[in-house]
């Protein structure tokens, strides 16, 4: 081995914009990439990656490694060349088969199929890498974070991650007892963010949930259809004697999620609406998950008609999605509504706490609206080495 060998980082897309995030992790043997996302609507750098051995070319690289089933980590996998393995968590993938299956009528291609399932903590080795999955917490169930090892050199990837989370114990613990780290990247979604939300954790969420299901009959939870952790909860909340209720798609992704799930975790007994539940329906209560489109509109519609006093509405997603026209067209016919959320994203805090208890050499930090401000940094980083790298840079460790 020479002794400027060197692994090479080279993030393709993602240091100054959330969405779309790629980054490469090679050594003169090994070619790996991390995450193939495509670009939030109207974010940043709209191209889809382009990369030589990867989109076009001969083939030349090793592997793709996906974090979680968000499109904006997993988008741009039809692009890459046949051939090229790509990975992700078994149960990860499994929802994700499950939501391409579902959009297939909206021209969806259907891919997961052909991805190799990952366990956790079992590694992978690529030439001269050693890949180990380790689990997250995200508002994407059975997230990832990498560890990346070779010639005695450690990386770090943590994917979109939370410390807020159901799973906020065994995240401490991973952080404390991950060891030696030679270059750490995070995300950042939330630094250029100040959090304001009223509830600090999915604890909190669901004890809110049950707050509102103990005062009301009929609960509408409004939320993302792969937030299925918030479902799972809000599930838990419905008491028994009352149906929780949604349709067939969101009942086979809680199924999913739940064959490999902690008893704890799992969700309560999910019923497929039809109307031959509507006679239990109005006798008893019930918790229906639902989204937007004219199915469960027309449900809410009803409700809020028949019985003002004992309906209302729980949001549960980002605000920003509000002013979504299919969004607002629900929100609109419900004059009973409360919004229950917590981000799926670390915060500023917890970052630092993160950063500070890992102790990496470097840290790249990706995945975030805009590049901050060198004051944020220093107040926000003083011990660790951050590496500021556009698109396209090149960071590289020496062994
Ligand atoms: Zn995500
Ligand atoms: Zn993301």
């Amino acid at each position: 081995m020479s002794s400027n060998s060197k692994i090479r980082v080279i993030p393709h897309r993602g240091m100054r914009q959330i969405g779309g995030v790629c980054t490469e992790i090679a050594t003169d043997e090994a070619r790996i990439m991390f995450d193939f996302g495509s670009p939030l609507e109207g974010e940043g750098d709209q191209n889809p990656l382009d990369i030589e051995g990867v989109t076009k070319g001969a083939v030349d690289c090793d592997a793709v490694f996906l974090t979680h089933y968000h499109g904006d980590h997993v988008g741009e996998i039809p692009n890459i060349k046949a051939g090229i393995p790509v990975y992700m968590q078994k149960t990860a993938r499994r929802i994700l088969q499950a939501q391409q299956e579902h959009k297939q009528c909206l021209g969806q291609e259907v891919w997961a199929p052909g991805v190799k399932e990952l366990e956790y903590s079992v590694p992978v080795i690529i030439k001269d890498l050693t890949i180990t999955p380790i689990e997250s917490d995200h508002s994407a169930i059975d997230s990832l974070m990498f560890l990346v090892e070779g010639h005695g050199k450690r990386i770090l990837l943590t994917g979109d991650y939370r410390m807020h989370g159901f799973h906020n114990e065994r995240m401490e613990k991973t952080f404390r007892e991950i060891g030696h780290i030679d270059l750490m990247i995070t995300e950042g979604t939330n630094l250029t963010k100040d959090y304001k939300g009223a509830y600090k954790s999915e604890k909190d969420v669901e004890a809110k949930f049950k707050e509102i299901k103990d005062k009301y009959k009929y609960v509408f939870l409004f939320t993302s259809s792969s937030n299925i952790d918030r479902i799972a909860a809000f599930s838990r909340q419905v008491p028994s004697g009352q149906y929780v209720i949604t349709d067939n798609y969101q009942k086979r992704l809680q199924e999913i999620a739940d064959e490999e799930r902690e008893n704890k975790y799992k969700s309560h007994k999910v019923l497929c609406y039809g109307d031959n539940l509507d006679a239990k329906m109005n006798a008893w209560g019930f918790g229906m998950v639902i989204r937007s489109g004219d199915k469960f509109y027309q449900i809410v519609k009803e409700y809020f008609e028949k019985y003002p006093d004992d309906t209302i509405l729980i949001y549960s997603m980002w605000s920003g999605y509000k002013s979504i026209p299919e969004v607002k067209k629900i929100l609109d016919i419900a004059p009973r509504q409360e919004t229950v959320h917590v981000s799926g994203h670390i915060t500023k805090e917890d970052l630092k706490y993160v950063i500070e208890t890992v102790s990496p050499e470097k840290l790249l930090v990706h995945h975030m609206q805009t590049w901050y401000e060198k004051e944020t940094k220093i107040d926000l980083f003083t011990a660790v080495e951050q590496l500021e790298l556009y698109d396209g840079g090149t960071v590289e460790i020496s062994f």
